[in-house]
């Protein structure tokens, strides 16, 4: 039996996470819920996203599984609750990968790329002012450190090994950014040798954009900065049928939080129309850390059973299709009852 805090979010949050939490569940695997808020919502019930309830349930599980969470645009809004969660858990890799599914087209079939993020520090560190009374003048400073850095790049290669992939491109901007990239890049290049069995590539930040659009075959495991790698990981999303596709891990030494990549799409909420498919695989990463690989891997063929086939899918996967979040939900439920 496990623990986790589980957060639902704001905008598509709660309705794709209702089927998530339905899909886990018929799984078969324990999972004790303790459900909290954060983000818009609760900001409106509480007047704070981030409540003391939903980091005391975080200090106690050490593992969450959240939906998306709000975050107003520019200087009006609160603080990122998700920039504020991996700060303060130290949670310091985020792991994004984007596969290509057999029934979803796009411009290519054979996708498969992994983001590693470095997720605690770099320019959203959170050290933005204006440096005028008048606010005319912005800055934001980027904070890179050789520690932070050592232990992402160490973590990608390390994932490469363990996952048997061949490759890490670290993605920089050491060019222009001479000290916070470049202190980057010195690390991968300190590193990088350390695992002679994984090839080790570099590649510029903007020319890297366009070989991945070109040519996405040439990268496997990709690692960055922060800000690159939330960045980056909507490109690959793109490249393998959207946003609605692809699962995100933030993991920690001591703590670990698993949600999809996509934020709360306001503008598809309250419709029925959201693709539940990766809060779901994010499920499926969370079900792999916590060692249940047998249901991690079932539910990972009840998805792809549904999205392959194309018909119990969200409009995003398929604009003739007439399900929407719980129908896919339910769709794949049935698939896994039969596993
Ligand atoms: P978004 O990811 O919410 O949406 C971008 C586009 O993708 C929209 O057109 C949306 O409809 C579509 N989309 C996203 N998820 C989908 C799904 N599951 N199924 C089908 N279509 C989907 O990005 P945004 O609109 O730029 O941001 C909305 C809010 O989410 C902002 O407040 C932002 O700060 C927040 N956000 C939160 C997280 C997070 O909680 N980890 C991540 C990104 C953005």
């Amino acid at each position: 039996m496990h623990t986790v805090t589980l957060i639902k979010g704001d905008g598509i949050g709660p309705a794709i996470m209702n089927e998530a939490v339905k899909v886990i569940e018929a799984s078969g695997v324990k999972i004790i819920w303790d459900e909290v808020e954060a983000g818009m919502a609760a900001f409106e019930k509480f007047g704070t996203p981030l409540p003391d309830e939903t980091l005391a349930s975080f200090d106690k599980t050490r593992l969450a599984f959240k939906g998306p969470l709000t975050t107003g645009v520019g200087g009006s809004g609160f603080r990122s609750i998700n920039v504020a969660l991996r700060q303060k858990y130290d949670l310091y890799a985020n792991v994004r990968p984007a596969k290509s599914w057999a029934g979803v087209k796009t411009r290519y079939d054979d996708v498969d790329i992994v983001i590693v993020r470095e997720n605690t520090e770099g320019l959203y560190a959170g050290l933005e002012h204006y440096l005028t009374p008048k606010k005319d003048i912005a800055e934001s400073l980027a904070v890179v450190t050789r520690s932070a850095s050592e232990r992402i790049i160490d973590y990608a290669f390390q994932y490469a090994r363990e996952h048997k992939r061949a490759k890490v491109t670290v993605c920089h901007k050491a060019n222009i950014l001479k000290y916070t990239q470049g202190l980057f890049l010195d690390v991968a290049r300190e590193i990088a040798p350390r695992y002679p069995d994984v090839h080790y590539d570099e590649k510029i930040i903007d020319a890297a954009c366009m070989h991945m659009v070109m040519n996405p075959q040439q990268f496997d495991v990709v690692v960055c900065t922060n800000m690159f790698g939330d960045i980056l990981s909507d490109l690959t999303a793109g490249l393998v049928g959207g946003l609605g596709l692809i699962p995100g891990a933030n993991i920690g030494a001591d703590a670990a939080l698993f949600e999809a990549v996509h934020g709360s799409a306001p503008d598809i909420a309250g419709k029925n129309l959201a693709n539940p498919t990766a809060v779901i695989m994010a499920g499926v990463m969370m079900l792999h850390h916590l060692g249940e690989h047998g249901a991690a891997d079932k539910i990972q063929t009840a998805v792809e059973k549904v999205v392959n086939e194309g018909i119990y899918v969200t409009p995003d996967l398929n604009p003739q299709s007439k399900a929407g979040t719980i129908e896919m939900g339910d769709a794949i439920v049935r698939e896994l009852q039969k596993l």
